[in-house]
């Protein structure tokens, strides 16, 4: 693959369009001029494939006085554009987002709501600058009206905590977290959660000195409730003993495993003031959940709903996943019906993603994957779904290799938007993130940066380099008491 530009340097952007049409295996190249003048940003884009030539334009206006960075933005969406136009003559393929590539559609959609801009004008914006579908026009902007609604509580001095879990029982199939399998590396359970409780109490101190304060608390991973019920009360009594939790509005626990839950687990949780649980069936299907490498049944799910109900829980999340191998529009709407029947207050779906990671990529040719096309169907179906069983959409993103081009969506029952995944996602408030894998970002707002501190990923290195962690949370003072 070769692309060539003349005029413009933003080859990476058109980069991240091309592939949405081509494997790296294909032999393509792409030679794009730019030329902004008279108001307009037009680019010409010439396509070699196959030993034919095909050439297209486009032109998007942009005010002569705009800043770089809105020309910058719309140079790469009009080289996009350019090329789609091209390519459509080539290969015709629908995308349902367009050339809306790295870029967050709700959080674009939101930034425009609240500087003004009315619904018209977005939908337009989207449609004409990235070719974006109408049925995700109006998704977006339901999730960023929602969001809205959830972000106006926030205000400056407030942060969310995650804490991460690096284990699980087994490695799923998709899976591309930091997560080790606990049937090799159980022996470094009880060392991790001992320094995870210094890394609280370290942290909990560098909060205080900067006048922060917790609004919602994740604890994710991996999965927590893969650890005893001893090491949970270890961590969850350094979190309660160090960390002033007096602003604390949510307290989530990624239970994604069912065959993880216990009755014992979950009194912990609960005397911890845990008030959101994730319970996880991604499907209600057993076949598949065999093949994706999860050691459970759907009446394991069944049960530790029904667990998680008697111990009190009311806000309870299941994650689904729209495209598993094999799984059939039915299938995904089975999966749906049965997981309503738990009554679940949110539910979010998920695009099957073919991650760089995952042992799914490794092993892609010995598994058929869902066509766009159908996994498009599922989110059709899921999203009526949710609208006939009382839940919105109020969080949004996209990720690389996404089946169909598609989203993961967020939807909740009234008073059950996640307020962590909400800031998270549209980068509106500081992280502190501890643990394994836990990447802290510090939201610096007078110029709209963001700064990440990253801890080591794997358990073990965690361990042997625990100093170096405590060293990195210094970092993470710094560039708060900035903020
Ligand atoms: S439960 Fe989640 S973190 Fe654990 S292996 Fe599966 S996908 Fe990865």
């Amino acid at each position: 693959m070769t692309i060539k530009t003349i005029g413009y340097n933003l080859e990476h952007n058109l980069w991240l369009v091309v592939r949405l049409f081509f494997d790296e295996r294909q032999d393509i190249s792409v030679v794009s001029t730019a030329a902004h003048k008279d108001g307009i940003i037009s680019v010409d884009t010439e396509l070699t494939f196959e030993e034919r030539h095909h050439t297209g334009s486009y032109s998007y206006p942009c005010a002569n006085n705009a800043d770089t960075c809105t020309k910058k933005r719309i140079l790469s969406a009009v080289a996009g554009m350019s090329f789609y136009h091209t390519v459509q003559n080539v290969l015709p393929k629908r995308l349902p987002w367009g050339v809306m590539t790295g870029i967050r559609p709700a959080k674009a959609v939101r930034r425009m709501l609240e500087q003004g801009s009315f619904e018209a004008d977005i939908a337009r914006y989207l449609k004409t600058l990235y070719g974006v579908s109408e049925g995700k026009i109006q998704l977006a902007l339901e999730v960023a009206k929602n969001e809205m609604a959830v972000l106006a509580e926030n205000t400056p001095n407030q942060i969310g905590l995650y804490i991460g879990i690096p284990f699980c029982p087994t490695r799923c199939l998709y899976c591309s977290f930091v997560s080790s399998d606990l049937r090799h590396t159980k022996k470094y359970v009880y060392d991790y959660c001992a320094l995870l409780a210094r890394e609280i109490a370290y942290s909990a101190k560098l909060v205080d000195d900067a006048g922060l304060k917790i609004t919602s608390l994740y604890m994710g991973g991996g999965t927590p409730t893969a650890l005893s019920s001893d090491n949970l009360a270890l961590l969850l009594d350094a979190v309660h003993s160090h960390f002033d939790l007096s602003a604390l509005k949510e307290f989530s626990v990624e239970a994604g495993r069912p065959d993880t839950i216990t009755p014992d687990k979950l009194k912990v949780l609960k005397a911890a003031s845990v008030d959101r649980l994730s319970i996880n069936p991604q499907t209600m299907n057993a076949q598949t959940l065999q093949k994706i490498g999860r050691a459970h049944t759907p009446d394991d799910i069944k049960a530790a709903f029904c667990m998680a109900r008697d111990a009190g829980f009311y806000s309870i999340n299941a994650d689904l996943i729209a495209g598993l191998p094999d799984e059939t529009e039915q299938d995904f709407a089975f999966t749906l019906n049965e997981t309503d029947k738990l009554a679940p207050e949110s539910i979010t779906v998920h695009t099957m993603s073919v991650k760089r990671g995952s042992a799914l990529n490794q092993h892609k040719d010995s598994y058929i994957l869902t066509r766009a096309e159908t996994v498009r169907k599922m989110l059709d179906i899921s999203q009526s779904f949710m609208r006939d069983t009382g839940r919105f959409p109020y969080y949004m993103y996209r990720q690389k290799n996404m089946l169909g081009d598609l989203e993961n969506v967020g939807y909740a029952k009234k008073g059950h938007m996640s307020l962590y995944n909400v800031n998270i996602m549209e980068e509106t408030q500081t992280i502190l993130a501890l643990g394994g894998g836990g990447v802290s970002k510090v939201i610096l707002p007078e110029c709209d940066r963001i700064e990440r501190v990253f801890n080591f990923k794997s358990p073990i290195e965690y361990i042997n380099r625990f100093d170096e962690i405590l060293t990195k949370k210094d970092a993470f003072y710094q560039l708060a008491a900035r903020a």
